[in-house]
Order: structure tokens, then C-alpha cells, then sequence
């Protein structure tokens, strides 16, 4: 049956959506993991339930024409991606990547149908973005653009709706420019998009959550072995919001993070990353959006190695450690990475990223036992509290920080032990992937299944 399925997903796949490697990648991994669910309830396969899943109730493809500072025309192509509401609102990030493609965004918003679920909170799943490159443009053309974007996405979003919220290339300044747009075509102040600033709807601790988040749940996973943070040396890739409040709570824990790194390079720092170092990055990277090689030449105990994409491992992932916090990208890791990895003593893999491993990668981690949390649940602590961001927006009303800190690391503990449990109940103990994705799949369908074919 697990067989015949994965053929059948596959060749669906393959029928009506080629050419999209990641979106394909992310529905096989969640297919294996659901299998025996569908075995044990054929009320689910006869409902077409995974054909139903993997088909975004809307796709939204749009021009977003803008006038860069030389006084040039300039268009781009917008997306969002309405992927599931049975649970909730449309919930996901914006990406603006010059990589950002439909398999990109389909790949995104499956894996937050799953991960949103896995919250407890009534969020269902969504991403979208565009293909613009906001490196090396003025904070001027940043908001021409994001003025067009929100232009036309203003139409498809709304409190109760689709509400959108940041990722790769979309931080605060972004998520300004466009809830400004919003409020002025619409005449509206409503909670349209989460990660706003405190002064005007935010919430305390969304920009940290995420990486917080991802802390929280490998400190979960270390606590079934009775062990913690101290003095444990820690693998950080990125240098963006995930990658920054990983490295803080990781200090505030007494772990040791080495290494940072952008899209041209890392950083290894043999005498660890403090509160200081950690400062530095933030201040380079979100003020004057500087590259990360600069921090080798401010600071003589480390070291800048200069990475290309395309080749057969990536150093970062090659040095002794405990644990790893992939918080750049898609399939930043490979099968070489994750070999080089359980060669130098890495344990522990919390993934603030959303699918950095390959399959191959990760099936590493589970022939080698790692404790080894997928990002749907691992990252999950950013969606979590920008849920906390709406329902504070609908009571217009601010919780103190230690009050949302507190909330998102009880929904870490909750994601952990639901996923442990899923994963134990299919006889599968210790796979966080299964055990997330059976979790998440389980509320999910039941919810479709209770509304009917629609
Ligand atoms: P940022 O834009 O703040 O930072 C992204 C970081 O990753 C930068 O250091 C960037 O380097 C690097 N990076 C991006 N693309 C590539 C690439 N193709 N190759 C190498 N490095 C790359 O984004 P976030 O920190 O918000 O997001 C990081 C990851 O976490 C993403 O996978 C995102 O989907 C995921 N995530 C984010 C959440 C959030 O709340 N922000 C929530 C859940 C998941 P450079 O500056 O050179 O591009």
C-alpha cells in the first residue's frame, strides 16, 4: 500500500505539475510519512483526501511593475499561494528572492499547512512573494515596490481571510511599506500582516520567535536524554532574523555558536560568538545591510571562506560540533553534509529553515538516530506567535513579552511531545518527520473531512 501510494503521488506529480522539484520534494516526504494513516483509515483514500491536500484552493499570479532610482521601468512577478483554510486563515510568509518561482511557493505553503496545524492554533496555510531582489536597492525603490505589490495584493488578503506575514528578503522595513499601502487604499487599520512594528500592532517577541522557537524545540529534544545547552558548540547557517535570535537564545541557554554565513560565504569563529560579536552581525546585516565577511575583519579569531553553491559539500557543516541550526535555506544541506556532520559528533538538528536537508541528507539523520527536528516543526514558533499577533490585533490589546515568550515555549513543548507521540502511535519513536507530519496531516483532513467536498 505505502508503495503503491508514493507511485500514485508521483506520478499525479508528475502529470499535473513537472517542472516543480521543490513542491514535489516536499509532497513525497509528507506521502511516506502519512502511509500508514491512510492504511489504517481508508475512509481518508476514499475521500481523495491527498489528492485534495496537494491541489492550493487559489494560486494568485501577478505583474508588479515599479520605477527604480534611475527612473526605470522595472517588473517583477507576484505571488500568493491560498494553499488550505480548513483550519484557519490563509497563513504564511511573503519571500522576495530572486529565486521565488511557483514550485518554490507551492513547496512553502504545503509545509505550512502542516506546520500551522501543528501550532493548535486556528491558522491554515498560505506563502507567497516575489522575484524581486531586495539587495543593493535603496530603502526608496524598496517601497515603490512594495507599494505595487501590495497594490494588487491588497484584493486577496483581509483579517479573516489571508494574512500574510515575513520571510527570506521580507523584514520589518518591508512589512511597513506594505501594511502602509494597505491602510491607504482600503481606510482600514486591521491586523492584515503579521511581523508589524510594536508602535502599530506588533507583537513582543515575533522577530525573535522564530529562532527562539527552534532553540526551545531542540532544548525539548535534548530533554529525552536528560541533557542541555551548557557548553555545547552549535553550527548556525544564515545571518537573517532566524539565524540572529538562534544565536541569542543559544547564548542565553550557555551553548557555544561558531559559525554565521550569507548567500557568498561563512564565518567560522574558533573563540565562539557572543552577545557583543552577535550585536555586530545585527547592526551589519539589518542597518547597513553589509556582507557577512565583514565580521572577519573586525573580529582576528575568525575565519571567512567564500562558498559556491554548486559544489559537492559546503565547509560550514565540517567542523566539530554538538548541535546544527540550518537557518538560510531550501537544500542547503546535502547528503555529503550530513555524512560530514555525524563524522565531526553533530547530534542534535533543529531547522529554522524551512526543508534545508535533501532527502538523502535527511535520511542520514535517521539511520544515525539524531535527534533531528524538521523545520514544519522546529520553525514553527514564528507562524505560532504571529498568530498571537492576531488574536492580540482582534482584542487590541498588547501582552507583556514574558507572556508571549512563555506561550511560544509551551507551543514548542506541545509541538515536540504531539509529534513524539504521533510518531510512537505509528511505530516509528523518535521520527520527528513522520510523527509532524501525521500530527499536523491528522487535523487538518478531519477538519476537510467535517466541511464537506469543497
Ligand atoms: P532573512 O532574509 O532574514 O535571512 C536569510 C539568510 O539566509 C541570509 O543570511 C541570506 O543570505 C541567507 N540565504 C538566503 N538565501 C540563500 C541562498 N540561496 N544561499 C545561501 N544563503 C542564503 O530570512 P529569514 O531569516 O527570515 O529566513 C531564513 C529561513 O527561515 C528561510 O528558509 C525561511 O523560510 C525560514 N523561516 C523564517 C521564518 C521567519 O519568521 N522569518 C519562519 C519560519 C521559517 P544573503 O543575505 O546573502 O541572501
Amino acid at each position: 500500500m505505502s508503495k503503491e501510494l508514493l507511485s500514485e503521488v508521483k506520478a499525479l506529480l508528475d502529470a499535473k505539475d513537472p517542472g516543480q522539484p521543490e513542491f514535489q520534494q516536499a509532497v513525497m516526504e509528507v506521502a511516506e510519512s502519512i502511509a500508514p494513516v491512510l492504511e489504517r483509515h481508508p475512509e481518508l483514500k476514499k475521500a481523495k483526501i491527498f489528492e485534495r491536500l496537494i491541489e492550493p484552493e487559489r494560486i494568485i499570479q501577478f505583474r508588479v511593475p515599479w520605477v527604480d532610482d534611475r527612473g526605470e521601468i522595472q517588473v517583477n512577478r507576484g505571488f500568493r499561494i491560498e494553499m488550505n483554510s480548513a483550519i484557519g486563515p490563509y497563513k504564511g510568509g511573503l519571500r522576495f528572492h530572486p529565486s521565488v518561482n511557483l514550485s518554490i511557493l507551492k513547496f512553502l505553503a504545503f509545509e505550512q499547512v502542516f506546520k500551522n496545524s501543528l501550532t493548535t492554533l486556528p491558522i491554515g496555510g498560505g506563502k507567497g512573494g516575489a522575484d524581486f531582489d531586495p539587495k543593493g536597492k535603496s530603502d526608496n525603490e524598496v517601497m515603490r515596490f512594495c507599494q505595487s505589490f501590495m497594490s494588487e495584493l491588497q484584493r486577496h488578503i483581509g483579517p479573516d481571510t489571508d494574512v500574510p506575514a515575513g520571510d527570506i528578503g521580507v523584514g520589518g522595513r518591508e512589512i511597513g511599506y506594505m501594511f502602509g499601502m494597505y491602510k491607504k487604499i482600503k481606510n482600514e487599520f486591521t491586523g492584515i500582516l503579521t511581523g508589524k512594528s510594536l508602535a502599530w500592532g506588533g507583537s513582543l517577541i515575533r522577530p525573535e520567535a522564530t529562532g527562539y522557537g527552534s532553540v526551545y524545540f531542540a532544548e525539548n529534544m535534548l530533554a529525552t536524554k536528560n541533557e542541555t545547552f551548557k557548553g555545547k558548540k552549535c553550527l548556525v547557517s544564515g545571518s537573517g532574523n532566524v539565524a540572529q535570535y538562534t544565536i541569542e537564545k543559544l547564548l542565553d541557554l550557555g551553548a557555544t555558536p561558531l559559525t554565521v554565513s550569507d548567500s557568498s560565504g561563512y564565518i567560522y569563529d574558533e573563540a565562539g560568538i557572543d552577545r557583543e560579536k552577535l550585536k555586530f552581525i545585527m547592526e551589519l546585516k539589518n542597518i547597513k545591510r553589509g556582507r557577512i565577511k565583514e565580521y572577519a575583519t573586525k573580529y582576528k579569531t575568525a575565519v571567512f571562506t567564500p562558498v559556491d553553491s554548486t559544489a559537492s559539500f559546503n565547509p560550514l557543516w565540517n567542523h566539530k560540533a554538538e548541535c546544527a541550526f540550518p537557518s538560510a535555506t531550501q537544500n542547503e544541506i546535502n547528503a555529503n553534509d550530513a555524512n560530514n556532520m555525524v563524522k565531526n559528533g553533530v547530534y542534535v538538528i533543529s531547522e529554522g529553515a524551512n526543508m534545508p536537508s535533501t532527502p538523502d541528507a535527511v535520511n542520514i539523520y535517521l539511520e544515525n538516530k539524531l535527534l533531528y527536528g524538521p523545520g514544519k516543526a522546529a520553525n514553527a514558533g514564528g507562524v505560532a506567535v504571529s498568530a498571537l499577533e492576531m488574536s492580540q490585533n482582534s482584542m487590541r490589546l498588547n501582552w507583556p513579552s514574558e507572556e508571549v515568550d512563555n506561550r511560544l515555549k509551551q507551543i514548542m513543548k506541545n509541538i515536540h511531545d504531539s509529534s513524539m507521540t504521533a510518531a510512537k502511535e505509528y511505530g516509528m519513536e523518535g521520527n520527528y518527520v513522520a510523527g509532524a507530519n501525521i500530527a499536523g496531516f491528522l487535523k487538518v483532513v478531519n477538519s476537510m473531512m467535517d466541511q464537506g467536498i469543497v
